[in-house]
């Protein structure tokens, strides 16, 4: 392609809100093969929204989300935002909008946080995170969790002081669309891959939905850089679509990274191409711009 036809095709792509980087994004594109997808936030809306939860303590629901809260409210994680949407939701007094204190507050990335609230230790997160410090999951956890997971959503357990109390469930539906996209990019020969840092259960039936074959879930940050790696060596040309502080290294390591426009600034600034308004479907016009700009037969 000739520099002005980078031009052109960089112009349009602006024009449609598709911000691209560079020439080499743009060219990089055309060859891609491979495509890792983020889920939360990016195949799904980002908006969770707690659907039910489940104590096992003898605590009212209003205490239980005190302390949930309490701790969440100093994550920056969408779950974290949903939980505390639900807690000021059935809080009893309404006018009240500050929570309990919370000291020693502590974020484990991909598993969850916890903090000291009440002369409580409150850990908030998954399964992995609970296994870690060796709090034990009962058996009625275990069957809560089997049925959020079947359900495609995401059951967040709540341990007190090294008990598990609880467990939220949480749904946060797939963007429209996402299904199509995923199909459109099939019949255009490019795979499809959903990457999470979600458990296996809840993303296998997010797959499903989608009809995604390949899935990697309960992976951390570096691990959804190490899977762009793997897929590389394996003579695939791989773009990321994340949204995520959590997906900024596989955006590096991608040969394109795609952000969702209303991901994180760090996303952003990792990725190759912005997808400004944030619709999956501008992943297929991104890479149709770079096949009509490069595979052009002159
Ligand atoms: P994704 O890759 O789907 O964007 P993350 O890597 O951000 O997910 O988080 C992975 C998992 O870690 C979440 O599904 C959740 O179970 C747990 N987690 C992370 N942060 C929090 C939090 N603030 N509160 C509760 N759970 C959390
Ligand atoms: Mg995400």
């Amino acid at each position: 392609a000739t520099p002005t036809a980078v031009m052109v095709g960089t112009g349009v792509g602006a024009s449609q809100g598709i911000l691209i980087k560079g020439g080499h994004a743009l060219e990089s594109a055309h060859k891609v093969n491979c495509i890792v997808f983020d889920k939360t936030g990016t195949l799904t809306v980002g908006k969770p929204v707690v659907v039910s939860t489940k104590i096992f303590y003898k605590m009212l629901p209003q205490e239980f989300y005190e302390l949930v809260a309490a701790t969440e409210v100093n994550s920056e994680h969408p779950l974290a935002k949903a939980i505390v949407e639900y807690a000021k939701k059935i809080r009893e007094d309404e006018e009240n909008s500050t929570w309990p204190e919370a000291q020693n507050f502590a974020s484990l990335t991909g598993q969850g946080v916890k903090a000291v609230v009440r002369n409580k230790e409150i850990t908030v997160g998954n399964k992995s995170l609970m296994l870690d410090i060796n709090i034990a999951i009962p058996e009625e956890a275990e069957v809560a969790l089997a049925q959020t997971e079947a359900l495609a959503q995401t059951g967040i357990l709540i341990a007190v002081d090294n008990e598990i109390a609880g467990i939220i469930a949480i749904s946060d539906p797939l963007k429209p669309g996402a299904r199509e996209v995923i199909s459109i990019l099939k019949s255009m020969g490019v795979r499809s891959i959903m990457v999470t840092g979600d458990n296996w259960g809840t993303a296998n039936s997010i797959a499903k939905e989608t009809e995604i074959e390949t899935v990697i879930a309960e992976a951390k940050p570096q691990h959804k850089a190490e899977n762009i790696k793997d897929l590389q060596a394996s003579g695939y040309t791989v773009a990321m679509v994340g949204d995520g502080i959590n997906d900024s290294p596989a955006l590096v390591a991608a040969d394109v990274g795609m952000a969702i426009g209303a991901g994180t600034d760090i996303a952003i600034e990792a990725a190759d191409i912005v997808l400004m308004k944030s619709n999956l479907e501008d992943v297929i016009t991104a890479i149709d711009l770079s096949r009509k700009t490069f595979s052009r037969i002159r």
